[in-house]
């Protein structure tokens, strides 16, 4: 009896286990461009043609290899636009009765599966290192989920940098020796870019057509689109930036959208590279004394411990983490995050390389547009669906611990033990953003004085009740404390009208 075997868009792995699960010789691979998919939230263009072009692609690819594959292209007339609705069709066309599918990361289609007419066999998706069960059982009995621990485990798993059961070099983390501030001059062109062939082009004029308003330039258009160039992506990486990527992997420069970073984790979710391979890939080079011990551990552990345990911590859970909002915020996101007038250069910087690349790093994420939605206090599911939308990275499983945990503290402290909050401080040392900004960094009351500034004491006295306790937090209430009445009064004066401001829709 033929069976289904559904592969998704962030699902183009030769290995995953749906394929692996299905007989070539009797199933039928179904891939589909749905509107429900592709509207779920306003993606950024680039998202979308990347993951249609790689589709394309792939499904050529199967076919190759002598599957048979029914796609759906987003303009196919008899187009459904639903995954359950395309498994409905294809299975009256080919009698299928039932449809293997690989456990999608978003528990919206999880259910819409489960709720599937034809009935779905769902199979866990190996191609991350930490099972479910191997994350809960972690997870079993501890207070306190820190990546760190986690990450431990991990590396006593898989091996990867130990030497006779020991870290290399002694210690598990070097992540003190990676918060140098940004170099003078940059030695590093960036990702390796490739020119549009023709699947691309024609998948560029159908996003153009399909989706004119979405937030975001399509072009120019260079990501990797198949497993070939995102490894030759990857190649390029480890040998020109891998050696520098731990000493400046927090700092920002204006202009550099990329600095050392990888650019890699579109291609990881979607499943173009493998997270074995990476790891693998960066061993080696360090293995072979192309580059330091600090730059390796730092960016095996973004894999190996981040990525996994991010996802741990969706499935682990639930539906209902997407929902939390300890710290009970309501704000509405304001404009200049979808590129509306600001006068503050970090958020001006970030938010426009968002615009163009549908990228923006760690540090831009957490410490530049994270920090100020949480200390303006804006909704933290409006957070997590503009990052959802404007990312090319973003998928529910990834995005939950990011936003809702790690910059909104929504979680009440699942992920992180401490707000990631900073005044202005953080951002003229890691950047050179504040040299060219409206508002002054060092001043931190008065018109000109830099907003972060305000906000950020603003937020510790509301929440003064939640973190003052936290032994970590102490020395900023101290610092608070000791301050004139005064001037207390001034910074909460200043800061209520940056918030009544941004209410009102105006620039800030
Ligand atoms: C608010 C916020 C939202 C984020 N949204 C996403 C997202 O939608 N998709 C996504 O893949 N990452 C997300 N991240 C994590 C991280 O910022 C990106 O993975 C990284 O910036 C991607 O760029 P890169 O490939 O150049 O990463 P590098 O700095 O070169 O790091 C290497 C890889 O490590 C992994 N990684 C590092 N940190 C994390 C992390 N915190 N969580 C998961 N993986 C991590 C990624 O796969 C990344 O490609 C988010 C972080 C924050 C603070
Ligand atoms: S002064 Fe403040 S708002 Fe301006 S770039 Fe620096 S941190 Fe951002």
């Amino acid at each position: 009896m033929t069976r289904l075997v559904l592969v998704l868009g962030d699902q183009l792995s030769p290995g995953v286990r749906a394929l692996r699960e299905a007989d070539k010789a009797r199933d039928v691979v179904v891939m589909a461009e749905v509107r429900a998919e592709a509207t779920s939230v306003p993606h950024h263009p680039k998202k979308i043609a990347f993951l249609f072009a790689a589709m394309r692609k792939f499904a050529a690819a199967l076919e190759a290899e002598g599957w048979q594959v029914r796609y759906t292209r987003l303009d196919d007339p008899g187009n459904t636009h639903s995954i359950p609705g395309e498994l409905v069709r294809r299975a009256g066309e080919t009698g299928a009765a039932k449809v293997i599918a690989t456990e999608p990361g978003e528990f919206r289609l999880i259910s819409a599966l489960q709720d599937c007419p034809v009935p779905v066999h769902l199979v866990e998706d190996d191609r991350f290192l930490a099972s479910h069960a191997v994350f809960d059982r972690w997870a079993k009995g501890r207070k306190a989920l820190r990546m760190e621990y986690f990450y431990r485990e991990m590396r006593r798993a898989t091996g990867y940098l130990m030497e006779d059961g020991q870290p290399a070099g002694g210690k598990w983390n070097y992540d003190t020796e990676n918060r140098k501030p940004p170099p003078e001059g940059i030695g590093y062109a960036g990702p390796m870019q490739f020119t549009p062939d023709a699947v691309v082009e024609e998948v560029l004029a159908l996003v153009a057509a399909e989706f004119p308003s979405n937030f975001g330039a399509l072009t120019p258009f260079w990501y990797a689109t198949d497993s070939g160039q995102a490894r030759r992506h990857l190649a390029h990486w480890v040998t020109h930036a891998l050696p520098r990527f731990g000493d400046y992997q927090d700092a920002m420069l204006t202009g550099e959208k990329f600095l050392y970073h990888s650019v890699i984790s579109t291609y990881l979710n979607a499943g173009l590279l493998d997270a074995r391979e990476v790891c693998e890939a960066a061993e080696a080079a360090w293995r072979a004394g192309a580059a330091p011990l600090n730059a390796v551990e730092g960016f095996i552990r973004q894999i190996i411990g981040w990525r996994e345990y991010i996802r741990g911590i969706y499935f682990h859970h639930g539906p209902e983490y997407l929902e939390r909002n300890a710290l009970g915020h309501t704000r509405d996101l304001p404009a200049m995050f979808w590129g509306g007038e600001t006068g503050m250069r970090c958020i001006a910087e970030t938010v426009a390389q968002t615009r163009d690349e549908a990228y923006a790093h760690h540090i831009q994420r957490l410490m530049v547009t994270g920090n100020f939605a949480l200390l303006a206090g804006i909704a933290p599911r409006q957070v997590h669906d503009w990052y959802l939308a404007v990312y090319s990275d973003a998928y529910d499983w990834v995005m939950a611990g990011n936003t809702i945990g790690m910059t909104q503290f929504a979680d009440g402290g699942v992920v992180a033990s401490k707000p990631y909050v900073s005044s202005g401080n953080y951002i003229s040392k890691m950047s050179d953003y504040c040299d060219h900004c409206r508002y002054s960094v060092k001043q931190k009351t008065g018109p000109g004085a830099c907003p972060f500034n305000l906000l950020y004491w603003d937020f510790l006295m509301r929440h003064r009740d939640r973190f003052a306790g936290n032994p970590r937090m102490a020395q900023m209430y101290a610092t608070w404390d000791r301050m004139k009445p005064e001037r207390q009064e001034t910074i909460r004066s200043e800061a209520a009208g940056l918030l009544a401001r941004l209410d009102a829709g105006e620039a800030v």
